[in-house]
């Protein structure tokens, strides 16, 4: 089922509920404007990508493969950013108490230096910032991945984040497959747990919608950094080709994120290393 609040909440989102999916509609582009009837069936998917296939899918049935990073070979690395937002985060935006949970500047400079990236996006931050996912969606370089849909704890303790019910676990999965689908773009089969927490019965319970765990192997600390230093440090230290390195693009609840990410990138650029889109991280491209 597609979100209806998506479809809601301003100009339409790429895709209806009878096409929602995965391959990208011919010629979607960033103004969401409905293109004539065409031959979506026949139209290749994202480039780079087989045509027919999406990034990360895997045979539903089968319990997720987890990965940390792709192969260390190449200079390739990913630079992934989580898009959390929890019924809390909601409070503080609707109280007023915070600003903004969308950071426009690391937006604005993966698109002004043309860096490829790829957002890990929870349903409900998308149903806040519909305007900010038509853009993601819109760049080329950028892919979309899921990152569930309230940000709840898919294990008994994850950061005091509160837990979902082993039950509701695929249901909340495919459904922020499916608000993230309507926006057409370059979309994946790519998943993150909230703070990276999962077990037997958390990969158990996504093993029905055919996807890829992705964890990461460098873990910048970005959320609630007083600095943006050690967010560098901690980006640059173990980054390797393969990398897959963990970002915040929350803003309040990470906020010195858009300051380190022009010294990561050169920090990259001084080791040789260049982000790439996850799928072409990790080889399935
Ligand atoms: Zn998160």
């Amino acid at each position: 089922m597609i979100a209806a609040a998506a479809l809601l909440a301003g100009p339409a989102p790429l895709r209806t509920p009878a096409n929602a999916g995965i391959l990208r509609l011919p010629d979607a582009g960033p103004a969401a404007t409905p293109t004539a009837p065409g031959r979506p069936a026949t139209q290749p998917g994202p480039a780079r990508t087989p045509a027919g296939t999406v990034p990360g899918a895997t045979p539903p049935g089968t319990r997720p493969p987890v990965v940390d990073h792709g192969p260390r070979t190449g200079n390739k690395v990913a630079l992934t950013f989580d898009a959390d937002m929890t019924d809390a985060m909601r409070y503080q935006l609707r109280s007023g108490a915070v600003r903004s949970y969308a950071n426009l500047k690391i937006i604005d400079l993966l698109e002004r230096e043309q860096v490829p990236a790829t957002f890990f996006l929870t349903g409900k931050w998308v149903e806040q910032y519909p305007a900010v996912t038509r853009r993601l969606a819109a760049n080329p370089r950028f892919e979309l991945a899921n990152h569930t849909y309230g940000h709840l704890a898919f294990t008994p303790d994850c950061y005091g984040l509160p837990r979902i019910a082993e039950r509701e676990m695929t249901a909340d999965v495919a459904r922020t497959f499916d608000v993230v689908a309507a926006y057409g773009g370059r979309q994946t089969r790519y998943f993150r747990f909230p703070g990276l927490c999962h077990d037997r019965k958390a990969l158990a319970a996504l093993a029905p919608l055919g996807l890829t765990v992705v964890d990461g192997d460098v873990v910048s600390g970005d959320p609630f950094a007083k600095s943006w230093r050690p967010v560098v440090r901690a980006a640059l230290d173990g980054v390797r080709p393969g990398s897959v390195i963990v970002l915040h693009v929350t803003e309040a609840n990470a906020p010195m994120t858009d300051e380190a990410l022009p010294h990561i990138l050169a920090g990259l650029a001084e080791r040789g290393l260049e982000p790439a889109p996850l799928s072409e991280v990790l080889g399935a491209g």
